[in-house]
């Protein structure tokens, strides 16, 4: 079973991915936690230049094909093999990202997206994708507090504005209403207790008894 969490920032998608895990694996389950941009050593690679400064100088082609390129060497090296190996995969942050992010907010082609996507994922679809949805605007609040409380200063995504993260929230939106055998929307405000239990029983359904 493959399983992508998605959203904006301050969603809480790594507390709930790790919660999620953590239950999985109480029931016997065997999980691999994963994460993107990166999760191979290939794409940490590539993340590493994608987060930092000297990407401000790409343009948003030249960085969606390198998230692509990160994303098959992530698909190719640990994904698929820990799908046939009957793993139960999780994944912070999967190619509804780039639809996201490189395409809405980044004015990129939808068909130069998907033509990317289908080459990235060669063919590793999620089974099951989790859209944490909260207004950008609490997303932010939370980013900030986490940013304080670790001393890691915001990444250049989580500098912008308002209004590019309000749109990413509506496109995340636009994914669910098309795909919805796929995608669930989670309501990202509630504490994180009844959030992770929303989850558990959603994956749980997939699971079958
Ligand atoms: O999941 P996390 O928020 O740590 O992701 C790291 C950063 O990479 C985020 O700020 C996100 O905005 C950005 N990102 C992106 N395009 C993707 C995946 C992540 O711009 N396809």
């Amino acid at each position: 079973l493959f399983v992508t969490f998605e959203g904006g920032e301050g969603a809480g998608k790594s507390t709930q991915i790790r919660l999620l895990a953590e239950a999985l694996r109480a029931r016997g389950h065997e999980v691999l936690l994963t994460r993107e941009p990166g999760g191979s050593p290939g794409a940490e690679a590539v993340r590493h230049v994608l987060l930092s400064g000297s990407a401000e100088a790409f343009g948003t082609r030249m960085e969606a094909i390198l998230f692509a390129a990160a994303r098959n060497d992530h698909v190719e090296a640990v994904i698929r093999p820990a799908l046939l190996q009957g793993k139960i995969v999780l994944c912070d942050r999967f190619m509804d990202s780039s639809r996201v992010y490189q395409g809405v907010t980044g004015n990129l082609e939808a068909d130069f997206i998907e033509t990317l996507q289908r080459i990235a994922v060669n063919g590793v679809v999620p089974d099951c994708t989790l859209i944490l949805d909260i207004p950008a605007r609490l997303g932010l609040e939370r980013v900030k507090k986490r940013s304080a409380a670790t001393a890691d200063g915001p990444d250049r995504f989580e500098k912008e504005e308002l209004e590019t993260h309000e749109k990413r929230r509506e496109a995340y939106l636009d994914i669910a209403a098309r795909e919805p055998q796929r995608c669930h929307v989670v309501n990202a405000i509630q504490d994180e207790e009844p959030i992770a239990a929303e989850i558990l029983a959603i994956v749980d359904q997939l699971l079958g008894p």
